[in-house]
């Protein structure tokens, strides 16, 4: 079947490139000849009819912007097969006939379900800062976070050495350590303590002690937030009380979603906006865009509706052995 009309939109967590993937999809689709509209606030845009047509001009001067122009959201209602059966009534009465979903694993199932259940088209796009999706070594977003998050460690450091202090500085990361590991990696941290670990504050308290026994003055413990942002706190606590160690907690949080993406990120969208139409176009769907040896390309939706923790191993035995 060849397209004449695709709807775009955003869903879940917003990261810094889900613009120049829009702005891929746009152009390339009108470069096809076929008509986009924008869904505004993810699925639940759509469930309340929130249509915006897109033409050239609406993704001018976008490339550069961190979030997304179409904005997004959560949608509690898309869980439930009612809701999936009038949205995609709203869609074929709009004359929308395929959909490109941005966003993270749930959004992926949101759109899997809309082809088991009725056979609409759909095609993803893996946008999130956690680079935590099944199947595709990279998500939109991760280069920018991991960067933003190194630029403000930097800077910390400057004052941890010239007051000899150890800091805690918590990135996110709910379900994921990749930015904590990536980030850990970058800036020489002394110590990375992964999301889903169970803190052994005594090698935490024996790694400080040994560092400042062979003359270091600081140390940056990256955390990775887990479940509950914060939790830098009780570390901080237990390292006062049980070791008699003063930390510092510096919480980087939203900082790390926004911005303007960094060429990479810039690069690895155009690609996957531009592949996901022409995905499209060849009948090829439900798909998704990933990276996999480090060369974008399609691959069945299927593949990346779970979470998973990219590289992990490999890294944190990378951060062990650079942490000595
Ligand atoms: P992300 O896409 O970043 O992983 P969420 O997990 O919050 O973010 O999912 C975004 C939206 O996708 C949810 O609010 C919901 O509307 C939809 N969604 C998530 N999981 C499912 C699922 N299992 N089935 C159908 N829709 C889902």
């Amino acid at each position: 079947m060849s397209f004449k009309h695709i709807g775009l939109l955003c869903s879940g967590g917003d990261a810094p490139g889900m613009n120049c993937a829009i702005r891929a999809v746009v152009r390339t689709a009108i470069y096809h000849g076929i008509k986009v509209t924008g869904i505004k606030r993810g699925y639940a845009g759509l469930l309340r009819g929130e249509f915006t047509p897109m033409n050239l001009s609406s993704v001018g001067n976008i490339i550069q912007r961190g979030g997304t122009i179409l904005q997004t959201s959560r949608c509690p209602e898309w869980m439930k097969k009612e809701f999936r059966a009038k949205a995609v009534d709203i869609l074929k009465h709009q004359g929308i006939e395929a959909l490109i979903v941005i966003g993270g694993d749930g959004s992926f199932n949101g759109a899997m379900a809309l082809w088991d259940e009725h056979q609409f088209p759909v095609v993803g796009i893996p946008g999130t800062i956690d680079n935590d999706i099944s199947g595709t070594e990279y998500t939109i977003g991760f280069d920018t976070a991991v960067q933003t998050a190194i630029e403000a460690i930097d800077k910390i450091r400057d004052t941890a050495h010239s007051h000899a202090r150890t800091f805690l500085v918590e990135v996110m990361g709910r379900n994921s350590s990749a930015i904590a590991l990536k980030v850990g990696v970058c800036t020489g941290a002394e110590n990375i303590l992964l999301n889903n670990e169970k803190v052994n504050h005594q090698k935490l308290s024996d790694d400080i002690q040994r560092g400042m026994a062979r003359g270091k003055d600081s140390s940056i413990i990256v955390v990775a937030e887990g479940p509950t942002a914060g939790r830098s706190y009780d570390i901080q606590n237990v390292l006062k009380d049980m070791y008699h160690l003063e930390a510092h907690v510096a919480i980087l949080g939203h900082i790390q979603r926004g911005g303007s993406p960094t060429s990479n990120d810039r690069f690895i969208a155009s690609q996957m906006g531009n592949m996901a139409v022409q995905s499209l176009i060849d009948g090829k769907y439900p798909t998704v865009t990933v990276v996999r040896s480090g060369k974008v390309l399609m691959a069945p939706l299927m593949e990346c509706t779970k979470k998973a923790d990219n590289n992990l191993e490999e890294f944190q035995k990378l951060a062990e052995t650079l942490s000595i």
